[in-house]
């Protein structure tokens, strides 16, 4: 595993900003951290690349813990930043140069060209960075991040802001460095988990309301949702284990939305479950959804 959360939790004063979050990212794999703004997606970025502390649970980057080794998990880590602060009175060289020196990487000229040539930066390299449209920026944004050859690339909301060609340009580029790397990428956009990504984790309210294969997302043009409330707490992977349910989103008071595949009905089998385990259900209802709908659903508010 190149990344493990442990039960994260995040407070800002009386401000909760992520509750009990746990996920694993497998090497090589691209994982998209999809939620609304607000989400705490953000903060789960700047607690694994040791920016900021967890109020409690743990991270581990290649088996380094955060707290306890940050500097063995930053040198395996590369971070795109939210706003991609950068010094705009630079030049792109001159900025990636420096980049390198704070890296002590050697041969570091090479590495730069090398960096420059891989982000596609050659026609713009003798620019400030404040001369630069956003998507070359980006770019840098994205050479900076791996000018250290991480394992493990953080890339927060990477292409926001971007126009639409831009946008392709910059996607075909992740996805480039997905081949080779880690990555875990926040947006707010659905789309971008089909364009780039193997995995997705949908994050409410700093709690993950859903955690599948994207190749299932993409399999399904629409699905099935069941809403169902019981009396009683049940755990999430007991409903998990319910044949036919692809995807499980706690909804709070008991009340829970299982996902099925699109004709499929799991009512049966969600009455038998509560029979075996001796859980009364108190409503039912079945609707089929697109997935956009359903990421809506998993995400907008419900009080
Ligand atoms: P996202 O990146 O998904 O938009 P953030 O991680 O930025 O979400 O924010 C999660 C929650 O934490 C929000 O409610 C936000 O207002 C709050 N928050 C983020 N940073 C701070 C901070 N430095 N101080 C107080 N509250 C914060
Ligand atoms: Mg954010």
């Amino acid at each position: 595993m190149s990344v493990v959360v442990s039960n994260v939790s995040k407070w800002y004063g009386s401000q909760k900003a992520l509750d009990e979050v746990s996920f694993q990212i497998g090497k090589g794999e691209v994982l998209a951290f999809l939620g609304p703004n607000g989400a705490g997606k953000s903060t789960m970025m700047k607690i694994i690349t040791t920016f900021i502390a967890p109020t409690s649970g743990s991270v581990k980057v290649c088996d380094f813990d955060i707290i306890g080794a940050s500097l063995e998990v930053r040198k395996r880590v590369g971070y795109l930043p939210e706003h991609n602060p950068l010094y705009v009175d630079m030049y792109v060289r001159e900025y990636l140069q420096f980049i390198a020196g704070l890296h002590r990487i050697k041969n570091s000229e090479g590495r730069v060209k090398e960096m420059i040539a891989l982000t596609g930066l050659e026609p713009e390299q003798h620019k400030k960075i404040g001369a630069l449209s956003r998507g070359y920026r980006q770019r840098v944004g994205l050479a900076q991040a791996i000018i250290h050859d991480p394992e493990v690339l953080i890339l927060d909301e990477p292409t926001s802001g971007l126009d639409p060609n831009q946008l392709i340009e910059i996607r075909a580029l992740i996805r480039q460095l997905g081949k080779e790397k880690t990555v875990m990428l926040s947006t707010h956009i659905m789309q971008e988990v089909e364009a780039i990504c193997d995995k997705v984790i949908i994050i409410k309210q700093g709690k993950i309301v859903a955690n599948e294969k994207a190749s299932g997302l993409r399999s399904q043009q629409s699905a099935a949702l069941v809403r169902v409330e019981f009396r009683e707490p049940v755990q999430s992977v007991l409903l998990q284990q319910i044949n036919g349910v692809l995807n499980v989103a706690d909804q709070g008071a008991n009340r829970w939305v299982l996902t099925s595949r699109e004709g499929e009905d799991i009512r049966q089998a969600i009455f038998q479950f509560a029979v075996e385990h001796q859980l009364t259900v108190l409503t039912i209802s079945r609707e089929e959804r697109d997935m956009e709908q359903v990421f809506r659903e998993l995400t907008q508010n419900k009080d």
